[in-house]
């Protein structure tokens, strides 16, 4: 991945973000407070914002600053974790740019750090349930000598199949946890964005 690559998943993110709006906003209101869907939206359009006139060094560099404006635009528990999960991302990337194993273990440090902050396990219903199985995906095609376009498309496949599977789950984390047993039968609004982040890598890496 360069950074032309990395300014075209962040942008394909926004888009995603921009289509999927509603869609995300009426999850939430099924289970937390209507805002998911927003704070997405705000969160990406910050994030293009400062890519206009930022000119980073490395890709490493571009995801540190996406983690730090989604946690300085986003309000709610989704902003700090996806900021934190860019962040965590970005610093554990070399200088130069990431092969697909550097970029796997860059994103297995996303996902630890979510882990960190969020205290949610496999299961809990949140968007570690899109976020787990879609690395590890990422990482048979990896381990099988696929590049980038095919890791990536494979770890999409599996994160929507993650976001599906949160359906039947009560949650155990984040506001949705408040409803108990009534969360049950609604997919987790923060397992699907995750899944939307996915595809727009696997768009920008096609
Ligand atoms: P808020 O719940 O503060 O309104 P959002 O609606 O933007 O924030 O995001 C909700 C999503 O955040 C949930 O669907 C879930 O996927 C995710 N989430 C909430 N709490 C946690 C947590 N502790 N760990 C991981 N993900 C979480
Ligand atoms: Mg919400
Ligand atoms: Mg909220």
């Amino acid at each position: 991945m360069d950074i032309a690559l990395a300014r075209h998943w962040v942008q394909a993110i926004a888009v995603a973000m921009d289509e999927h709006q509603d869609r995300l906003t009426q999850l939430d209101s099924a289970i937390g407070d209507a805002d998911h869907g927003a704070n997405m939206h705000r969160g990406f359009n910050a994030v293009l914002a400062t890519q206009v006139s930022y000119r980073p060094d490395s890709v490493s560099q571009l995801l540190v600053k996406v983690g730090t404006t989604l946690i300085s635009s986003v309000g709610g528990a989704s902003g700090p974790l996806y900021g934190t999960a860019f962040r965590a991302a970005g610093k554990a990337l070399p200088g130069t740019d990431p092969d697909p194993a550097e970029l796997l273990a860059a994103l297995r440090a996303g996902l630890d750090a979510v882990r960190e902050l969020g205290a949610a396990a496999p299961g809990d219903k949140t968007m570690v349930d899109a976020f787990l199985p879609a690395l590890d995906a990422f990482e048979e095609e990896v381990r099988a000598g696929g590049d980038l376009a095919a890791a990536a498309a494979r770890a999409a496949r599996a994160a929507e199949d993650g976001a599906r599977a949160t359906v039947p789950l009560q949650a155990r984390k984040g506001r949705a946890s408040y409803l108990g047993p009534r969360s049950i039968g609604h997919q987790d609004p923060g397992a699907t964005s995750t899944a939307l982040v996915f595809g727009a890598l696997a768009t920008a890496a096609a």
